[in-house]
């Protein structure tokens, strides 16, 4: 089992954020403190946690999707979470130039799991509309990750780290 300093080394180096727990503090202190004990693991109703590198909880939206029931976070017996009434997370959804639509194909699966309407379509003249997403309304919740038949959405943290643009909208190439 990787030690916690070593873990925290690989994922740096790596340019690596695992995705921890909503309303987890930080990661440094995250892989400081759990105990890997899996009542996280063991509570999610949606059966989104993992056990990953080093014996860590991980979100995997493989599985599905945060509901922001909070049974996780009421199931850890450490200090690792902010408040409950702050913002679970940063994490929002990019779409990547996997995106069907990209490609000519009609598809609106993500805009239909979204319930934030952060996900919507613009057209284009002779093409398949695409998507554009609203950085704000998106609560990084997973819904559009698992039914996209691209597997072209990712979850990241990347807005924040690169001070991005208000949208993430795939920039066209050449028309
Ligand atoms: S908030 Fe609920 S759905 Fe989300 S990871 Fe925690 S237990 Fe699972
Ligand atoms: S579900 Fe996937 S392929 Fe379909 S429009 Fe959304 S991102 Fe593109
Ligand atoms: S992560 Fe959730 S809120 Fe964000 S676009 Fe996908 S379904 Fe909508």
């Amino acid at each position: 089992m990787l030690s916690r300093r070593s873990l925290l080394k690989a994922n740096f180096r790596a340019h690596q954020q695992p995705i921890r727990l909503p309303w987890v503090r930080n990661e440094a202190e995250f892989v400081d403190l759990c105990s890997r004990c899996n009542s996280c693991i063991a509570v999610c109703p949606e059966k989104i946690i993992s056990k990953a590198d080093g014996g860590f909880p991980e979100i995997n939206f493989k599985h599905g999707e945060c509901t922001f029931c909070a049974e996780c976070v009421k199931s850890c017996s450490k200090d690792l979470f902010v408040p409950l009434n702050e913002s679970p997370w940063e994490l929002k959804a990019l779409i990547s130039e996997e995106c069907l639509s990209y490609k000519g194909v009609v598809c609106v699966v993500c805009k239909e799991q979204c319930e934030t309407e952060a996900i919507r379509f613009i057209s284009k003249v002779g093409r398949a509309s695409q998507p554009e997403l609203t950085v704000e309304k998106c609560t990084g919740c997973g819904a559009c990750f698992k039914p996209c038949p691209a597997q072209a959405i990712k979850l990241s943290y990347q807005y924040y780290k690169d001070e991005h643009d208000q949208t993430n909208r795939i920039k066209e190439k050449a028309s």
